[in-house]
């Protein structure tokens, strides 16, 4: 048996419960065919927290994922939460874990299964095979920067936040993705607005300073606007694209509507020594909560990624991924990926298929 290495798992609300579920018994059934000594411990998240411990993020929920290897989530929020005062939302349990672990790099790959090419807005063509990773700061930047604030007399207040990054920031996620960059096609786009911004002149130099230390990695540089642009114009020109923290959240979204399933798409936030928290880019979808019909391959996608950034088990994460490409292959398509005439299989049915040929 393999040394134990401790998953947290925090199935949060809403569909949160039923995606991590089947992920839970995709882990179990590497554990069982792989002997790779996977321990896992679940606590409640956002919502569910809040029911039982009256806040998002409670002790043992943040002590378990502080002593966690890795920590999967599931999806936080749902309307039965939205009264209650901002501090207690469910939301704030994320923003709590990426302070507390240091998360400052949000990888969102946007990958496009061929046999889902349909399920995009984008012609066939123009998405087929398409492959990015989206490097995005997640600690920094405008959403963190002070001053902050609303002041002044109704009628002539301002408004105002910072936009803040330091070098050493800078230097990590970039290191972060130029390490991306050369485990992929070795092509690096960082993406700044460095003709208006200070901080986006700063951003392009460290960047290309620490480029200095990867010269196999073929690096570039777009503004923002263009970065958009190309993103639905042809987005197969890329293959890394590191950036800020505002304009990843925007960029990464984009990215990820190429693949027109939002059911499908994993994330990774990792701190400096690898320690990383995984979860689907969808929330916890209320509206079909508690059905049995969510699609359960965004969060089994995130266990992959887990099991390469996290554990360097990268031949284990291939398998994971090879399970859900054959299952789709095969005709299994849950409710959100279903086309005409294809019938819809469930939540756990769509966790079976995949176990079956992982096994
Ligand atoms: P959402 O991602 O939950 O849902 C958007 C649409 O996509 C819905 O129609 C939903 O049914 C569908 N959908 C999402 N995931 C699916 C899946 N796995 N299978 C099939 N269909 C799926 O976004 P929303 O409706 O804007 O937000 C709902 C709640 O989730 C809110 O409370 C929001 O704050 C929260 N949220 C949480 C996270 C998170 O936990 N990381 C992220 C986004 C939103």
């Amino acid at each position: 048996m393999a040394n134990n290495r401790l998953i947290a798992i925090l199935p949060g609300d809403g569909i949160g419960p039923e995606v991590t579920e089947q992920a839970v018994r995709v882990i179990e059934c590497i554990n069982a065919t792989h002997d790779t000594g996977f321990e896992i411990k679940t606590e409640p998240v956002g919502g569910a927290a809040y029911d039982i411990h009256g806040t998002p993020l409670p002790d043992c929920t943040l002590d378990l994922a502080k002593s966690a290897d890795a920590i999967l989530l599931g999806a936080v929020g749902g309307p039965k939460w939205e009264a209650i005062q901002r501090q207690h939302r469910p939301e704030r349990a994320l923003l709590g874990l990426r302070s507390a672990l240091e998360l400052f790099s949000n990888l969102r790959p946007a990958v496009l299964f061929p046999e889902l090419a349909a399920a995009s807005t984008l012609k066939p063509e123009v998405v087929s095979g398409l492959d990015i990773m989206i490097v995005r700061e997640l600690t920094g930047g405008i959403y963190f920067g002070g001053p902050r604030g609303i002041e002044g007399e109704t009628g002539s207040r301002k408004g105002f936040n910072t936009l803040v990054y330091t070098e050493p920031e800078i230097e990590r996620i970039a290191h972060s993705a130029f390490k991306i960059a050369m485990q992929r096609n070795k092509r690096l786009c960082s993406v700044d607005k460095a003709n208006v911004l200070e901080v986006s002149e700063l951003w392009r130099e460290v960047v290309s300073a620490i480029g200095q230390s990867y010269p196999e990695v073929e690096l570039s540089h777009m503004y923002v606007d263009n970065a958009c642009m190309q993103l639905v114009r042809a987005p197969k020109q890329f293959d890394v694209i590191v950036t800020t923290n505002m304009f990843g959240d925007i960029v990464s979204d984009a990215a990820s509507m190429l693949t027109g399933s939002i059911g499908m798409l994993p994330s990774a936030s990792l701190n400096s020594q690898g320690k990383g928290m995984y979860e689907p880019v969808h929330g916890s979808a209320p509206d079909i909560a508690g059905q049995g019909i969510a699609n359960p391959l965004a969060t089994i996608l995130s266990v992959a990624m887990m099991l390469r950034s996290t554990f360097e088990e990268s031949d284990l994460a291939a398998k994971i991924e090879s399970a859900v490409r054959s299952a789709l292959a095969d005709g299994l398509r849950t409710a959100d990926i279903v086309s005409e005439g294809e019938t819809a299989v469930s939540t756990q049915a769509m966790g079976d298929a995949v176990i079956e040929r992982i096994g």
